[in-house]
């Protein structure tokens, strides 16, 4: 996701969070600092451990491997 598009998607209250969160990151990355001194830019969600592939170093291929689902309700609580 580009730049653009997080501070597009922000809802107004949090936009001024954003904005100094991507100005902390701009700092960061032009300094070099040895830690973090900003929030993750995105977050990917992965809703399922499903998978149709069955790649034979991956846990999906393993016998008695339980597929579970994210519930809507913790999904919306990271959101
Ligand atoms: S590594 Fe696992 S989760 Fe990823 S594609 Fe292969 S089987 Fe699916």
């Amino acid at each position: 996701m580009r730049l653009r598009e997080i501070i597009l998607r922000s809802e107004i209250k949090y936009l001024k969070y954003k904005i100094y969160n991507i100005f902390k990151y701009f700092i960061s990355r032009k300094f070099s600092f040895t830690k973090l001194a900003y929030l993750p830019l995105k977050m990917d969600i992965e809703p399922t451990t499903g998978c149709n592939f069955r790649c034979t170093m991956c846990a999906v291929s393993s016998p008695g491997y339980i597929t579970k689902n994210m519930k809507m309700d913790v999904f919306k609580k990271n959101n």
